[in-house]
């Protein structure tokens, strides 16, 4: 894909999430670091690179969720796939607390917090940011 392709396929997908991170739903124009279209079902597990399977993704999501599809939720140690914003709703699965703490409606949701992170020290006061400043979810 050339150069001026591949910006145009970025900026549908940016259109198509409202400018945020699908997973983290951060806004892009509060992020330092520019988004990455990112593989839902990563090219390693035969992934597309076409819209359907791309997310518009912050950079922390970007590089914490890496080529994974999956992880495993304790203390059953059940395998669980990561939240698809294709095919799910992220309000079914995520919630935001008063104290900016995502809260995993969902094992989908559970799994997802787990693996990206998303309740780091940091992505919760990014995120309670958000909250005060009434931009968030
Ligand atoms: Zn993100």
């Amino acid at each position: 894909m050339n150069e001026r392709k591949r910006r145009y396929l970025k900026k549908r997908i940016a259109i198509r999430a409202d400018g945020r991170c699908e997973y983290f739903r951060v806004l892009e124009y509060l992020s330092l670091y520019e988004f990455h279209l990112e593989h839902i079902i990563s090219k390693k597990h035969g992934g597309s690179s076409l819209p359907e399977n791309l997310a518009y993704a912050c950079s922390w999501c970007n590089w914490k969720k890496g080529p994974n599809i999956a992880t495993v939720l304790y203390p059953e140690g059940e395998l669980i796939r990561l939240f698809n914003p294709r095919a799910q709703n992220w309000f079914d699965h995520f919630e935001a607390d008063s104290s900016g703490l995502l809260i995993g409606k969902s094992p989908i949701g559970q799994a997802t917090i787990k693996l990206l992170a998303l309740n780091d020290q940091e992505r919760i006061k990014e995120r309670l940011e958000m909250i005060i400043s009434g931009c968030y979810p």
